[in-house]
């Protein structure tokens, strides 16, 4: 059996996160609830979220959230490509597993991406419990990444 390794590289994760948080229709007043929780925590950070669950956040959280595009229109992608740029560092991705479709595809592409790049994620209550409540939420932390120069070079 071939294992495709790729070249990895260590980079520093700030202290202050960038941190997107999105939330399925049906997940979303556990998100707000679980958010208005953690406010204090969460302020710290620059938060963004796709369009209807930013815009709850800020009307319910009154928190500063950047905006993306509403998930169905592409939000979820345009939150994996802004995973693969390095400009997200934690994903809150609170998915309705009773819901599935017709978010599968995005959800796949979504949580593929953010493990290609090694960021926390969390899909549920609990899982953000545990990703909030450690100690490296609110300190530097190392994350190793594909190293893209490598990658291109043996490519090449
Ligand atoms: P929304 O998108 O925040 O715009 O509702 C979330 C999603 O459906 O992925």
């Amino acid at each position: 059996m071939t294992s495709k390794v790729l070249l990895k590289k260590t980079i520093t994760t700030p202290v202050r996160k960038n941190v997107a948080l999105v939330a399925h229709d049906n997940m979303k007043p556990e998100l707000i609830e679980w958010a208005e929780k953690h406010k204090e925590k969460l302020i710290k950070h620059n938060l963004m979220a796709t369009g209807t669950t930013g815009n709850l956040m800020q009307k319910q959280l009154k928190v500063p959230v950047q905006p993306l595009i509403s998930g169905p229109l592409g939000g979820d992608q345009q939150l994996g490509g802004m995973i693969a740029e390095g400009k997200v560092d934690v994903l809150i991705f609170f998915w309705d597993p009773f819901e599935p479709m017709p978010h599968d595809p995005d959800i796949k592409a979504l949580l593929r991406v953010a493990a290609v790049w090694n960021i926390p994620i969390a899909c549920s209550v609990s899982s953000a419990n545990f990703l909030i409540s450690s100690p490296l939420f609110d300190s530097e932390f190392e994350r190793r990444i594909p190293d893209y120069d490598q990658y291109l070079k043996e490519r090449l």
